[in-house]
């Protein structure tokens, strides 16, 4: 599931193409990701489905019956109400000519045929950010540590880090509040959830792999144990 924001409707894809199976195929992804899916199969009917459905973002082949999915575009970005609507071109050729044609149009991106599904996928939830339909969640960083909350990806000092799912919510918590000394019952339900019943000693462990985790040879541990009260993300003083 693409991180979408809280309270707000799962983003809704328009899907403009003519080919049955491929829609199909792109139907069936897109929902798997969480995304709800409207289809239009030319590109009259895509104006009307725009205009009815009100997607975050339209998928839209080139090469359609009735209206050439550049038409359809083009129409698009004329009216006021659609003039900021995220619009992904798919182009059945791989010629430089019609990916500038397809951006000059006003597309905010392109995608050849075939595509591969992974690209695909994360082009649309590029767009998605870009628009404020998910949320985007940015970089954490203190001292030297890095967390790309996007790709997932925590470095130290330029090192990336391997960190297990639990580890990886856990310093991101205490990222998000560096100095702060949280008690164990505080890190269960942040990390672990109010409803789940984990002992407050799991916390410890986890602790532990967290500090075998971003502590590498000779640098300072900046996981602090707050004798009887619990742990903080910061270094011991002087
Ligand atoms: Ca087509």
């Amino acid at each position: 599931m693409p991180d979408m924001l809280p309270g707000v409707a799962r983003p809704t894809i328009l899907v403009v193409e003519d080919e049955a199976p491929l829609l199909t195929l792109l139907r069936y992804n897109l929902e798997k990701q969480g995304f709800r899916v409207e289809e239009a199969a030319d590109g009259q009917e895509a104006l009307l489905r725009v205009a009815e459905a009100q997607p975050d973002l339209v998928l839209l082949d080139w090469m359609l019956p009735a209206l050439s999915g550049l038409e359809v575009c083009r129409q698009l970005r004329r009216r006021p109400a659609t003039r900021d609507l995220p619009i992904i071109m798919v182009t059945a050729r791989t010629e430089d000519q019609d990916a500038v044609r397809a951006l000059d149009t006003g597309a905010d991106d392109y995608i050849s045929k075939p595509f591969a599904m992974d690209g695909l996928l994360a082009r649309i939830r590029a767009l998605l950010r870009r628009s404020g339909s998910i949320a985007t969640k940015g970089t954490l960083g203190w001292r030297d540590l890095t967390m790309d909350q996007d790709a997932h990806r925590v470095s130290r000092n330029g090192r990336s880090l391997h960190l297990g799912p639990t580890e990886y919510r856990l310093l991101e918590f205490f990222m998000q509040h560096p100095g702060r000394v949280f008690s164990r019952e505080q890190l269960l339900d942040a990390v672990w959830g109010r409803d789940i019943h984990v002992e407050p000693r799991t916390v410890d462990v986890h602790i532990r792999r967290l500090r075998k985790a971003i502590n590498g040879t000779g640098e300072e541990d900046v996981i602090r144990t707050v004798r009887s009260a619990g742990y903080a993300l910061d270094v011991e003083a002087g």
